[in-house]
């Protein structure tokens, strides 16, 4: 089954401008920005302008030149943010959220960038319903 893409969701509305976004980083396919929501001093989502669900359609249906973007803009944050283990920087933690088990709330392909503080183990234990 191919990916649909709804062009509804909260992050499409902000690359068209409809909604207001505190942005870190632009670049020609990619545009980073704080989250409404931080769970870290530091938490930068970064995003394909692309019409991309998830990271493996994202993989998959993007152009070479979209993806090289999008992967040098979040180094680029990871500078900006002065987090580079090896430059010095304290660390950060990169997420993905995809789908129901991965629990990705809006629908377009989004990276979190988590630093700031110590992070903790990856995962939490499953839920047990
Ligand atoms: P996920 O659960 O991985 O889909 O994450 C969605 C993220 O989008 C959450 O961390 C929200 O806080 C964040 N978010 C939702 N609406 C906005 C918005 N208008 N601006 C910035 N971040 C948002």
């Amino acid at each position: 089954m191919a990916y649909e893409y709804d062009d509804q969701n909260i992050f499409s509305k902000i690359l068209r401008g409809e909604i207001p976004n505190a942005t870190v980083l632009e670049t020609e396919h990619t545009l980073a920005f704080n989250d409404i929501t931080p769970q870290a001093p530091d938490h930068v989502l970064v995003i394909p302008k692309g019409p991309y669900v998830c990271y493996d359609h994202f993989a998959d249906a993007a152009s070479d030149a979209e993806i090289v973007d999008f992967s040098r803009a979040v180094g680029e944050v990871c500078r900006m943010l002065d987090v580079k283990p090896g430059e010095g920087g304290q660390g950060y933690r990169m997420i993905a959220n995809s789908g129901e088990n991965g629990v990705q709330e809006v629908q377009h392909l989004h990276i979190h960038l988590l630093a700031g503080r110590w992070l903790g183990r990856m995962l939490q234990k499953p839920r047990t319903d």
